[in-house]
């Protein structure tokens, strides 16, 4: 093979389609502050999550810091989360003055272990943070309950489940709060951006004011706010990607299936169970290589020798950081888990031929 092979490759609408909706910024000279396009992918969004509220962000861990921004917890509070996760979801526990208590994960989708969050909540714990990673879906009904009967705040990172549903229902309905990612390689992108649905209909403006710098009005600013708010060409981004997003997801569907029926049953690879109750975004492939004639570097380093390049998401896992290393804890599984997954190349549009091409390398 001549071209390299990335775990992933942003998906795109021609380059027609999206100047024809650009054509309007560029008479209009808006270029940001809540114009025509960010309205419009906002109401957009609002259908197509099925929640009341979605608010448009330059990224996604912007919005998750005003998330946890929104509720004016104390400093120093405890927020449970995991791991086994983009850094982002642990920075933003910390750029927003809590402490993040690390909650280990299940083996079977490799969300947060339901039943070990109990044991870890304290007079100091205030919310929540669980991610739905690698697009698997937290055990939301349970989170729900532990949440309640402890008077604490959920919020998702979802980051990774744009379009999925559970029981029929949008994802985004879920908990008080859920962060999507709009970066170039999620499912969905506004080459950066993201969003934060809910349905309180008191917080609808103030996640509006707390991205625009706190500012109510020319003369009124209430909140010490930043800014994260999302531009017209990310809107316009979004716009186009919207409409071929169902055609995406049918095509990740295909290439998901297609590595599954070479890999699965293979002893010593583990593929993540299929959930139930889930319509998928299929939006990662994560192989457990456990017991394997090879490790996961040793695949990962024959991947690479073919300009193959897989990704070792999540190792390591986020206490383990430079930054975050003097902190004590242990969350036994997601430290194995994190040895020994590899996510394998998976976009729309990736050749047949290069998912065969590495599972022979795998298989070999
Ligand atoms: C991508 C990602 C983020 C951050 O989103 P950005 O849009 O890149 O800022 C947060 N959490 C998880 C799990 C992610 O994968």
């Amino acid at each position: 093979m001549d071209k390299k092979v990335f775990v992933t490759k942003p998906s795109i609408p021609t380059l027609d389609e999206y100047i024809d909706e650009i054509k309007d910024i560029f008479d209009s000279h808006q270029l940001t502050n809540f114009g025509p396009k960010h309205n419009l992918l906002k109401k957009k969004l609002e259908e197509y999550f099925d929640v009341k509220h979605v608010s448009l962000f330059v990224n996604g861990h912007s919005a998750l810091e005003c998330a946890i921004d929104v509720f004016d917890f104390s400093k120093g509070s405890e927020i449970i989360t995991t791991p086994f996760t983009f850094v982002s979801t642990t920075n933003a526990i910390v750029r927003c003055g809590m402490k993040p208590v690390f909650c280990d994960i299940n083996e079977n989708d490799y969300t947060i272990d339901v039943s070990k969050i109990e044991g870890l909540i304290t007079d100091k714990t205030v919310a929540i943070i669980p991610v739905h990673v690698y697009g698997n879906v937290c055990n939301v009904e349970e989170i729900d309950r532990i949440a309640k009967k402890h008077n604490l705040k959920v919020i998702y990172d979802a980051a990774h489940v744009f379009g999925v549903k559970y029981k029929d229902k949008s994802i985004a309905s879920y908990g008080d709060i859920s962060m999507f990612s709009f970066h170039a390689t999620k499912v969905f992108n506004t080459i950066e951006g993201g969003c934060l649905c809910f349905s309180d209909d008191n917080k609808a403006d103030k996640l509006e004011q707390l991205k625009d710098f706190g500012i109510v009005d020319a003369e009124s600013v209430k909140y010490i706010g930043g800014n994260a708010k999302m531009n017209e060409l990310q809107a316009a981004m979004g716009i186009c990607n919207l409409r071929h997003i169902d055609q995406w997801i049918k095509d990740r569907k295909a290439v998901v299936e297609h590595y599954r029926k070479r890999l699965s049953g293979v002893e010593g690879i583990k593929l993540s169970k299929i959930q139930s109750d889930v319509t998928s975004n299929y939006a990662y492939l994560p192989v457990v290589f456990e017991n394997y004639k090879y490790t996961r570097d040793e695949i990962f380093n024959k991947l690479s020798e073919k300009a193959i390049y897989a990704r070792k998401y999540f190792y390591p896992l986020t206490y383990e950081l430079e930054c975050y290393r003097d902190r004590k804890v242990d969350c036994p599984l997601a430290h194995k888990i994190s040895q020994n997954v590899l996510t394998l190349p998976l976009y729309p549009d990736i050749d047949k031929e290069i998912i065969d091409t590495i599972c022979d390398i795998i298989l070999k």
